[in-house]
């Protein structure tokens, strides 16, 4: 029964279960990955047009560069990207999207090392994953860098910043994170690694505590960023 090969039930699982695009739910063909070519096609990525407004939001935030992806809007299905990887637990979506920013920024960028934005462990334990980690796993593999995860701890289990105001998210995050062990990102320009940015109050608490280290330079990059900042 040699013909009963693994490619043969493979395609017989995929024959039963076909994969479909994370944002309009055709089924995918060989050859695409995670989004179907139309919606691929149409994903509003950042071409650059907004980067003076990009500039403001970085000095604001106290910050070398904001890279981004895509333009997040929850009124479109393209934030079902984000979604598919949070909540329908789809890590090696992640790390794809990751790796398409990290091609974008790979000639610009100068970065030493990779730092996700943590959960709270707690979080963290009953998603089995952080997200951050996984989008932060594919930029640092396209700019061959490291990824110091311990650097920054969430130390405050917030609740979701989705549905909070601007004041309240600023008040939600405020003293959610901590120094861990940071010898190893000292003199260091690192790229804080987030999902998506709204409001900036979470990276305006993490640069709270990363500004505290020795020679740091911080640049910030997400999957999404949304029109509303
Ligand atoms: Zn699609």
């Amino acid at each position: 029964m040699t013909w009963l090969s693994s490619s043969f039930f493979s395609n017989f699982f995929r024959l039963l279960y076909p994969r479909a695009c994370v944002v309009c739910g055709d089924v995918l063909v060989d050859g695409e990955p995670f989004l179907c070519s139309v919606c691929l096609s149409g994903l509003p990525l950042n071409d650059g047009i907004d980067e003076e407004a990009d500039e403001v939001l970085a000095n604001d935030l106290g910050i070398g560069h904001l890279y981004w992806l895509f333009r997040y809007d929850r009124a479109s299905d393209f934030h079902k990207l984000v979604y598919a990887i949070k909540y329908r637990f789809n890590k090696e979506l992640g790390v794809w999207a990751g790796k398409m920013l990290g091609e974008r920024m790979k000639d610009i960028s100068g970065i030493d090392c990779i730092i996700p934005v943590p959960l709270h462990p707690k979080r963290e334990k009953e998603r089995g994953f952080n997200q951050a980690f996984m989008i932060g796993t594919g930029i640092a593999s396209v700019l061959s860098v490291r990824v110091a995860s311990g650097v920054l701890k969430r130390v405050v289990n917030t609740p979701s910043q989705t549905g909070l105001e601007r004041g309240q998210r600023a008040d939600n995050v405020a003293e959610a994170f901590e120094l861990g062990d940071t010898a190893c990102v000292e003199d260091c320009h690192v790229l804080l690694v987030d999902d998506v940015v709204t409001s900036g109050a979470t990276i305006r608490a993490c640069m709270m505590e990363l500004s505290k280290i020795k020679g740091i330079r911080v640049s910030v990059a997400c999957l999404g960023k949304s029109g509303s900042i």
